[in-house]
């Protein structure tokens, strides 16, 4: 009988959908793109989107995001190489609509040393001020 009754409220929540696997967690960065977190989107395309950060270091520093959740650079691969020509071609697109026409800077952070804190691969590009070499 309580083999039976065991087998009843598996079937309950099986049907409720309680045993379903959870729906995959999204990146900061596919929130924003897909509008259910803000964000200041200046650019996309099929590839990526653009999109200003929201603490920026330069008076221009926007992102270039590739619509593929990518942890790193480090997790790229030969078939991403296509994409990531791309991601350049869009900040250099941005930096000409943003006016930075004496010059810009373009950076992957990547891992812990050099403080990536998305794990959403993206180009940082900044422009607007003059900047010293080498980063911190
Ligand atoms: P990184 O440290 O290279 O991983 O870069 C992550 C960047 O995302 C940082 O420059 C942050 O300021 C920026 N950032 C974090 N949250 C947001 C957000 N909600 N909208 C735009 N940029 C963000």
């Amino acid at each position: 009988m309580e083999l039976v009754l065991l087998l009843l409220r598996w079937l309950r929540d099986a049907i409720s959908g309680v045993m379903l696997p959870p729906v995959s967690e999204k990146t900061l960065f596919q929130k924003i793109m897909d509008r259910e977190e803000p964000g200041d989107i200046l650019y996309e395309d099929d590839l990526c989107v653009a999109l200003r950060d929201i603490n920026p270091q330069a008076p221009t520093h926007v992102l270039i995001v590739p619509r593929n959740p990518i942890p790193s650079l480090n997790a790229l691969t030969e078939e991403d190489e296509t994409l990531v020509g791309h991601l350049f071609l869009v900040a250099q697109k941005v930096a000409a609509d943003e006016g930075l026409t004496d010059g810009y800077r373009t950076v992957f952070n990547n891992g812990s040393d050099a403080q990536q804190t998305v794990a959403h691969v993206h180009l940082h590009l900044l422009g607007g001020r003059h900047m010293s070499w080498p980063p911190g």
